[in-house]
Parts: C-alpha cells; structure tokens; sequence
C-alpha cells in the first residue's frame, strides 16, 4: 500500500455504514414523496458566480470555504457549497415557472466546503434538502418544517429542538443592519477582533460570535423582530399558528441569523442534544429574493437542508442492516449448475449466494452458517440436497425445483 488516505475531512462510507445510510435515504423519500416533493440532483460543480451571487460575497461560504478551480478555458468553477442556488438555478434553466406552482424539490447530495474539519464537520458531506418554489404562503413554510419535523422523527434523531425567526423583507432588514451596524460601532472596543472587523460588512453575523464580551454586548442589541413590518410581522404569526396546530414545540429566538445571504422573513434550525459543538441537523428559510438575484422574474421560495451525517450521528447506532442471504449454492464439481441455480434465485428475488472462494465443501457450509443462510443448495451430480438450516432438514430435490421450493417457504 502506497500510504495514501483520504484526504482530511472526507470519509469513506464503507458498506456496513451503508445500511444507515439507505434507510435514511428510504424514509426521507417516502416521506417527501408523499408530500408531493420530486427529486431534483444537479451537477457536483457550477459557475462561481452562481453562489457569489446566490449565496452572497459576504458570507463564509463565499469568501473562505468554497473549492474552486479554472475549468482550463478561464472560467471559474466551485464544487457546490450547497444546494438551493443550483436548484434555483435548475428552475430558471428549465422554465419550471411555467408549471403549476408551488414546484416541489427534493435532493440527497453530496457538498463540499473548506472547513475547519472536526467531529460532525467535514469538507465532503452529504445533505438532504428540499425546495419549494414559486409560493409566498406561509403555509408552504409551515410545511416544509412539519416535514423536517417529520424525518428527523421517522430516523429516530433523539433530544431535537426547533428555533424559528423572521428576517423580514430586505428593505427592513437594510435599514436594521445599519441600526444594527451603528450599535455595534458603539460599542466596538468590546467586541471579538473577527467581529470588529466585519462591522459593516455583515453586522448579522455577531450574534453567531461565541465570545463572552461579544454576547454580552449583543444581549443588548436591537433585534430585528421588534422591527417587522405589517405584513412581515403577520406571514411570521400565521407561520406560528399553523406550526401550533400541527402540534410542533418551537422557540421563537430572535437571535437566529443564517450564515446565508438570500434569506428572508422565516428561518427555522433544528438542534439535537445528542450531538456536540455542532449541534445544528438542519434548517432553511425562505429566500424571496434569490431568484430574481439570479436573472429570473421575483418569485418565492423556502427550503431547507439537514446533514446526513449529523442525522447518523444524532440518531446513534442503529443495528447492522445487511440482508440476510436465503440461499446459499454449494458445490464440488458443478459449477455450472451452482451458477444457474444463483442466477435462477436472483431473478425470482432471492438473496443467493454460490461459493466463489475454492473453499472445500466443509468449508462451503461453514461459511454459509457464517452468512446466516436459510437455505443451502448442494448441487451434486444428478440432484440437489436442499438444507433448512432453521428447521435443520433436508432433502434431494431436481436442480429445477429448489428457487420455486426456497422461494415458497
Ligand atoms: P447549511 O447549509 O449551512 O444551512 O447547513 C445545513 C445542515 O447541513 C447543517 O445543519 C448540518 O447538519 C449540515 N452541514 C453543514 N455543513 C456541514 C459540514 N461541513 N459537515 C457536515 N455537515 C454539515
């Protein structure tokens, strides 16, 4: 072996982790499915352009995290970041404007980022995420968090939180980033080095600062929903009636900034106790704005995105879910035979296995015992001897006969 591994922060998801993975992935597509949502993948990288304007120059992911590369004809390529500018983007290529709206989306996908790496933080993850585009109703966003809500539920995500925000329409939240701004200049000599330091660039941000001084200084700040206008303030109380009757505990926290720039009005994150530092499975918001940013007519939307891994881990260890093998084919001389039997068995939808190791026939029925076979076919010359290793029988059956037997049991 040369010594190469995988590079820091990704992982390798080997095939007994695979089976956690798969049965997320199952549930979140019966689930959003059923809901009306479609799977949607877009390619693993896009213009740089699409997330310097869609997700906005001033957040981390633009400015620091994102893997970017010249296509060779002087073109700027990134790996996605995250997946609701490509989706939006997919909507405005394909004219999905012109079909019944809201349009539904679903992905499973890998993203990638120039993160710090750590435990729940990778440079290579995976998410799940939905769109919905094309309605303003806050029951769309109700919605989408009762789905959220939902999955995290199905896959047994343990000690989970929900905190929800408004951050209102961007001509409020303009003038309250320079309300916001000027409090902070104030009081500037108390404030973390990073946080100084991004004052008017992305005053929002603050809140995020895990700095005592910083806190202490934004426990007092003006908060953005006290600022709502009329109709900001009401989409916000119906989004939290419509929550209340579907039976979901939330928080209002008026402190819940997205390290997203196209955000507007709702913005939700689900926490879980179960995991540590990174504490954050999921979370989204509406994002009004963003597809007129990149070209297309004003038209809404809301959506969110949770980590696959950070759902795994929040989840815990689920037991191993490999497929129990029905049939094992066994063999000396008749490898011909054992192969059409395992061809034969995989076609009428058994799990069947033949012996591909040269081991000898003892060793073939120890290993089948290792698999946990139902069944073991020993293909001999002239018939088959057919084992019930549960009822510890067995009997000589034509070759012919012994998918159509083990499949009726
Ligand atoms: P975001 O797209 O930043 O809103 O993140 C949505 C969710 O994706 C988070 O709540 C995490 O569960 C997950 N996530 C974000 N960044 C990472 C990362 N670097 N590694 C693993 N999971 C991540």
């Amino acid at each position: 072996m040369s010594g190469i591994t995988a590079p820091r922060g990704t992982f390798d998801i080997l095939p007994e982790q695979a089976g956690p993975r798969a049965a997320l992935e199952a549930a979140a597509r019966e689930l959003l499915e059923a809901a009306g949502y479609a799977r949607i993948e877009t390619p693993a990288f896009e213009a740089t352009e699409l997330f310097a304007r869609g997700v906005g120059e001033s957040t981390d992911i633009v400015q620091k995290e994102m893997y970017s590369f010249d296509d060779g004809g002087g073109r700027s390529l990134t790996l996605r970041p995250e997946g609701t500018a490509p989706v939006c983007r997919a909507y405005l290529q394909h004219g999905m404007h012109k079909l019944p709206q809201p349009v539904r989306l679903y992905y499973l996908s890998s993203f990638f980022r120039a993160e710090r790496p750590q435990q729940g933080r990778y440079r290579e993850f995976w998410q799940v995420g939905v769109e919905a585009i094309g309605s303003e109703d806050p029951a769309l966003d109700a919605e989408v968090i009762v789905l959220l809500a939902a999955l995290l539920r199905r896959v047994g995500v343990r000690g989970t939180r929900l905190r929800i925000g408004s951050l209102a329409s961007p001509g409020t939240r303009a003038a309250y980033r320079d309300e916001l701004a000027a409090y902070l200049h104030a009081h500037a000599e108390r404030l973390a080095a990073n946080v100084r330091e991004r004052i008017d660039l992305n005053p929002l941000r603050a809140f995020d600062s895990d700095d005592p001084d910083t806190r202490a200084v934004m426990a007092g700040a003006p908060r953005l929903l006290d600022r709502l206008d009329a109709s900001d303030a009401e989409h916000f109380a119906t989004v939290r009636d419509l929550l209340d009757r579907a039976g979901l505990a939330y928080e209002v926290d008026p402190r819940l900034v997205r390290g997203i720039d196209y955000y507007t009005r709702t913005v939700f994150e689900f926490t879980s106790d179960a995991l540590g530092a990174q504490s954050g499975v999921g979370g989204g918001g509406r994002y009004d704005g963003l597809i007129e940013v990149l070209g297309g007519p004003p038209t809404p939307g809301i959506g969110w995105a949770a980590g696959v891994e950070r759902i795994l881990l929040a989840a815990g260890e689920p037991a191993p879910s490999v497929r129990p093998v029905d049939l094992f084919v066994a063999y000396e001389e008749r490898r011909g035979d054992a192969f059409a039997t395992v061809v034969e068995a995989r076609a009428a939808g058994l799990a069947a296995e033949m012996e591909l190791a040269g081991r000898t026939l003892k060793g073939q029925l120890k290993h089948a015992d290792r698999l946990g076979a139902r069944y073991v076919a020993i293909v001999e010359p002239g018939a088959v001897r057919l084992r019930d290793r549960g009822a510890g029988t067995e009997e000589s059956l034509e070759r012919d006969a012994v998918v159509a037997r083990v499949s009726a049991s």
